[in-house]
């Protein structure tokens, strides 16, 4: 399928586009310098010097140190290393317990799932209505089994962001692992390993407009953790394999030209939108307003709306959407993290998530509100259910 000339896309949530900047300092390394950062050769030297590069960008932007940078394929890889490397290398000294919530990704969810299989004891924190963990149950639910705490950060659906820093607070006085899932958050909120007490940070670069197949994984100096991928002892032991040099050194641009500027750009069009389409009767937000919600995410329940409908509606306007995160959207199943903060089935399936970024303008926002104004309009007049 050939993609239509003007298209508007807000489903930045799912992917972003590659910058091109990011792009431009890519190529070399699929050309000329396309050499193995593991050979003792100047072409190694090359490749090796801007691995090292990029580690060390990536490290300073989470106020960690270069050798706590760990070179993944992506948000996936990481999640599923965390947890079972630490399992692995936990399990036969009575830490078996991992507490994670229930707005989770769905590759922590899974993750989790099939490490039940192996013998892992996993509790599933509950959220409230706006998707944030309730401090004290997550106290409560450590005990001297309680290996790692891992939360998701800024909510793919919901774009609600926990409290880190208080977390963290806790983790450490209890003396147990922490984690996070950082691919949604990572530039768009600032995140510090020290002041926030994590062991663990997941981070990707395909959803900060950096390359697909290409993530991180923060482990603190002096933690243990089985390695994922054995072999020739690349990335420190733990995860061999000859390093996406390209990827690394377009995933570090994408963070060297993030700037905070994007962050107030994107938080005032948001704002906007949601402020114009909550005026609409009958529509709700779902998760919080504000400071604690991700800067590009809105995510709207419509009433007696379906939410496919409205999706392939501006979709036939060139406007591209989602309902749910685009990973669970090919299971059909409905959200789980709407189900989590309480959404009835009719809600859930009504509800349709916009997510914005650092390139959306003031101009497409004005379109995509006339259009979804109308849509509704016209969906009302047939819907059965009247609200
Ligand atoms: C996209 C995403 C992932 C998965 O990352 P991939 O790089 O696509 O494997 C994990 N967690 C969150 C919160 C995400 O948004």
């Amino acid at each position: 399928m050939v993609l239509k000339k003007k298209q508007i896309y807000m489903d930045n949530a799912a992917t972003t586009q590659v910058d091109k900047e990011v792009l431009k300092s890519m190529l070399p390394f699929f050309s000329k310098n396309f050499g193995n950062a593991s050979s003792q050769h100047s072409f190694g030297l090359c490749a090796k010097r801007a691995l090292e590069d990029s580690r060390e960008i990536i490290a300073n932007s989470i106020n960690a140190k270069k050798e706590e940078i760990i070179f993944t394929s992506g948000g996936t890889e990481s999640n599923n290393f965390v947890l079972k490397g630490l399992f692995f290398k936990h399990k036969n000294k009575g830490k078996k317990h991992i507490i994670t919530s229930k707005i989770e990704h769905d590759c922590i969810l899974n993750t989790c799932k099939w490490l039940e299989e192996q013998g892992a004891k996993i509790t599933y924190l509950d959220v409230d209505e706006e998707g944030f963990i309730d401090i004290r149950s997550l106290e409560e639910a450590i005990s001297s089994e309680t290996l790692v705490v891992s939360i998701i950060h800024g909510n793919n659906e919901i774009g609600t962001i926990q409290d880190l820093e208080k977390i963290g607070e806790i983790c450490r006085e209890k003396g147990v692992y922490f984690h996070t899932d950082a691919c949604q958050s990572y530039t768009k909120t600032k995140i510090d390993v020290k002041k926030m007490n994590l062991d663990f940070v997941t981070l990707n670069a395909h959803k900060i407009h950096g390359p697909k197949g290409v993530g991180a994984l923060y482990i603190k100096e002096g933690v243990k953790i089985d390695p994922l991928l054995h072999g020739g002892g690349h990335e420190f032991k733990l995860r061999s394999g000859t390093e996406n040099v390209a990827g690394i050194v377009g995933f570090a641009k994408a963070v060297a030209i993030s700037k905070d500027y994007h962050i107030e750009h994107m938080s005032k069009l948001r704002d906007n939108l949601i402020r114009e389409i909550l005026k609409i009767s009958g529509t709700k937000i779902n998760g919080p307003l504000g400071e604690k919600r991700l800067c590009n995410n809105i995510n709207i329940c419509f009433g007696n709306i379906e939410g496919e409908a409205i999706k392939e509606f501006l979709d036939s306007y060139g406007v591209l959407v989602s309902t749910g995160s685009a990973c669970s959207s090919h299971s059909l199943e409905s959200s789980h993290v709407l189900k989590a903060i309480g959404r009835d089935p009719l809600e859930i399936n009504s509800s349709i998530r916009i997510s914005i970024s650092r390139f959306t303008t003031k101009e497409e926002i004005d379109y995509v509100l006339r259009i979804i104004t109308k849509v509704v309009e016209k969906l009302r007049k047939i819907s059965p259910i009247k609200i």
